[in-house]
């Protein structure tokens, strides 16, 4: 079968023949990839900053969202049957036994960081014509989804984190009710988000689909098709080339919640100085690592204190994000269908993925078409 590889020793990338995995354990199932997402991890992973082969292995077959239709299960299989459409989660636990987190399904959270990741570290990903995987890492498909699944993903970083907001916003201020329904826990708040790729665009969908008043914040000025999406969506764009962040700060009034998806570290720290009392700022971008900002420690901390402020970074997801995020995608196509459209540009055959993934991408999120 054919599969999109990087090869760490030779440094390449390109398209391989190797043999399709097959079934060997009874809670096995075998699915046929049908698109998969590019992002900027792929992007790392080409560049050699980063993704490791399986033990032995000369080769890391990359892509980490995906969306499949099952072609055979296990005999043990109980939830899945052939035509189901699923999405794979990405991240699997570490063998450790006192490592709670992995223990409960929640390698998330992994204590230890021996966690393996498909298409990432030590295990294969998703740029395949077939995978076989253990049932309890997939989740199950509506079939109306099947065109704009493969944004599940990549939105459960948002959900990841917005249900950490939630918690920590119902359990935090003694005076909110913590009985408020979903829809409504955003409500009389504002948000504030970085940045207009995939991961920024899907947050301010779940932002503003929560209640939240919100902005989205980047360098990319009119016209651009992301920021007519931020406009059909109901959010504010404002642009770093005409407004500075004491401007966005007075134009918005108390900003209650930053969700970072940007990775630059000077932005970053920017932006949680102009975050308000009682704020939450939530970090989702990785960093390369740069030199020294001119960062002042001393007022982020006083901030940080004076403001009863929450600093949380958030990485890949556990099952819940994955189901709230199967449930948000089919709301959001039903009120933005539209936008929900152009944040895919799919279609595009495997052989052409390491152009894609190395030189510019064909849209917000490029999708490679296997099936
Ligand atoms: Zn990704
Ligand atoms: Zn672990």
């Amino acid at each position: 079968m054919k599969a999109v590889a990087v090869f760490p020793g030779s440094r390449e990338v390109k398209v391989t023949e190797q043999e399709a995995p097959r079934i060997t354990q009874p809670d096995q199932v075998m699915v046929r990839m049908l698109d998969i997402g590019i992002c900027g991890t792929d992007k790392e992973i080409c560049a050699f900053e980063y993704g490791t082969p399986p033990p032995g292995d000369d080769r890391l077959v990359i892509g980490h969202e995906s969306v499949a239709e099952v072609v055979q299960a296990g005999s043990a299989v109980e939830r899945f049957r052939a035509g189901d459409l699923v999405v794979p989660s990405v991240r699997r636990p570490c063998p450790h036994p006192a490592c709670g987190a992995c223990r409960a399904g929640h390698q998330d959270y992994c204590y230890t960081g021996d966690f393996r990741e498909r298409g990432i570290k030590e295990a294969h990903g998703y740029m395949a014509e077939y995978i076989v995987e253990h049932e309890r890492y997939l989740n199950l498909v509506a079939q109306d989804l099947r065109d704009i699944a493969v944004l599940t993903e990549p939105l459960t970083i948002a959900e990841k984190a917005l249900g950490q907001i939630t918690w920590m916003m119902q359990q935090r201020p003694p005076w909110l009710d913590p009985q408020t329904p979903g829809q409504e826990r955003g409500r009389g708040l504002s948000a504030l988000v970085l940045g207009v790729g995939p991961v920024g665009l899907l947050g301010a969908m779940l932002l503003v689909s929560a209640g939240f008043t919100t902005y989205v914040y980047s360098r990319e000025v009119p016209p651009n098709p992301r920021i007519d999406l931020v406009a059909a969506i109901g959010a504010t764009y404002v642009s770093t080339q005409t407004t500075t962040f004491a401007g966005l700060a007075d134009q918005m009034g108390r900003i209650d919640l930053v969700y970072e998806a940007v990775g630059h570290s000077h932005f970053a720290l920017e932006a949680l100085r102009v975050l308000g009392t009682n704020g939450i700022f939530v970090l989702t971008g990785v960093p390369g690592l740069q030199a020294l900002t001119e960062a002042d420690p001393a007022r982020l901390m006083r901030d940080m204190v004076l403001k009863n402020q929450v600093l949380v970074g958030t990485v890949n997801a556990g099952p819940d994000a994955f189901a709230s995020a199967l449930r948000d995608l089919a709301l959001f196509r039903r009120r933005w269908p539209e936008a929900v459209r152009t944040l895919i540009a799919g279609g595009y055959p495997p052989e052409q993925a390491p152009e894609l993934i190395l030189g510019r991408p064909a849209g917000i999120k490029t999708v490679i078409a296997f099936g």
